[in-house]
């Protein structure tokens, strides 16, 4: 093979790996291979990582506040996740944005009493589905239950487990609608996927 051609099937590889790791149908038996590893960031700071976005989680005596859910057929991995840190509810989920590898638990958890609450573009890109262009894959509109109930244009701020935790959209980058989340108090920040 010519370095030519080695290098040519380098960069067809890369963008493939990408696809295959975020395909949003998650199969039930690749969803049983997943497992959620829980990270401490700092006190009552964790990071769940399993496939997708990972997570960000403020737990304490006011609740948990939930960053972004990955795919559905993970919810119950990621409850029981939850469920070793913190014996509260899941009370606030807040989407960094609306890609389904950020989003794919919206139903699961909205049904079982979270509040989701993101930037206006994510309810709205949700809602209508659509393409998105960096994993070319067209999107169906998503059932009620997994939309944004509380949506901002600007920021909001979460006043919860002795910290502020700042959620504010940022211009135009990864999507329309992206938001950084930043535990004041912890001094960490989520960025989503930017
Ligand atoms: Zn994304």
């Amino acid at each position: 093979m010519s370095r030519s051609a080695a290098r040519h099937s380098l960069a067809v590889a890369v963008p493939l790996l990408l696809l295959a790791a975020a395909s949003p149908l998650l199969a039930q038996a690749d969803a049983q291979e997943v497992k959620i590893e829980t990270v401490g960031v700092a006190d009552g700071v964790y990071m769940l990582v399993g496939q997708g976005g990972n997570i960000g989680v403020s737990a304490g005596e006011d609740g948990v506040f939930l960053i972004d859910d990955q795919f559905a057929p993970l919810t119950e991995k990621i409850q029981a996740a939850v469920a070793e840190v913190s014996d509260q509810p899941i009370r606030f989920l807040v989407n960094t944005h609306w890609h389904y590898d950020h989003t794919g638990g919206n139903e699961n958890l909205g049904q079982a009493g979270a509040v989701i609450v993101a930037h206006d573009n994510v309810r709205k890109r949700m809602e209508a589905g659509g393409l998105i262009e960096f994993f070319k894959n067209q999107i169906p509109p998503a059932p009620k239950a997994a939309l944004p109930v509380i949506t901002f244009a600007d920021s909001v701020s979460f006043h919860l487990n002795g910290d502020e935790l700042h959620v504010f959209h940022v211009p135009p980058a990864h999507t329309d609608g992206d938001s950084i989340i930043h535990f004041k108090g912890a001094n960490v920040v989520h960025m989503g996927d930017l």
